[in-house]
């Protein structure tokens, strides 16, 4: 078997064929896309016309690779998007505007969902701030569009840092106990118009998780009117 064949069948990238491989410090994988069909990073549009070809090679990291790292690189199509004007194609194994192919970026974001954030950087051997940046794309990409539908009973919960001069809310929905929504702050948010009341799951009104729990009656924090139950 080659080895290029042997690593498109281990790498297993979504609609890319690999043209070539290099071993050395690192894995460098040159690969190529399988469709014709090129599409715009910022929205639907889709075209077969080729405007030209970049004349540097993109380059994604990738998960790593026997122990090294790996490195995808493609001489990447431009197209002409009739909303977006001139720019590369966008490419199904990592998200626009990203160095760093899909399956990196969700390895990562799952980390800092389980550890600090030291041990993500340390780990991934990427800066803070390029995981934070990783979390925006991968919500951005992820987050239910939908879950704020049926949303009655919510918990909030608030946490500071710097000695109370920054927040951070968060809305969970009692139902399926999941976070719903999160907004930083510079001040505690204030809750009227309603009373706390027991949370439905525990009895307590004031629970450990969720310090105030309000049931959710005309609006949620988001301004959608909730279909009532
Ligand atoms: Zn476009």
């Amino acid at each position: 078997m080659r080895a290029t064949t042997l690593l498109s069948r281990v790498l297993n990238l979504p609609k890319t064929t690999v043209r070539a491989v290099e071993v050395g410090e690192e894995v460098t994988v040159w690969v190529r896309p399988q469709q014709r069909v090129m599409s715009c990073p910022h929205c639907d549009f889709r075209t077969r016309h080729r405007y030209d070809t970049r004349m540097v090679d993109s380059a994604w990291r990738h998960l790593d690779l026997g122990g090294r790292g790996c490195v995808l690189k493609l001489r990447r199509r431009r197209l002409r998007c009739p909303e977006h004007g001139v720019l590369a194609e966008s490419v199904p194994s990592a998200r626009p505007g990203s160095g760093f192919t899909s399956d990196f970026e969700d390895l990562a974001v799952w980390l800092a969902t389980k550890c600090d954030r030291k041990t993500v950087s340390t780990f991934c051997r990427v800066a803070w701030r390029t995981v934070g940046a990783m979390c925006s794309r991968v919500v951005a990409d992820k987050l239910d569009p939908d879950r704020l539908d049926e949303l009655v009973d919510i918990g909030v919960d608030e946490i500071s840092w710097r000695k109370h001069h920054k927040y951070l809310t968060l809305v969970s929905n009692h139902d399926t106990g999941k976070i719903v929504g999160a907004r930083p702050a510079r001040r505690p948010p204030r809750w009227t118009g309603s009373s706390p009341r027991p949370c439905p799951r525990t009895g307590r009104t004031r629970s450990r998780p969720c310090r105030w729990i309000w049931v959710l009656r005309s609006r949620n924090l988001f301004g959608r009117t909730p279909r009532r139950r």
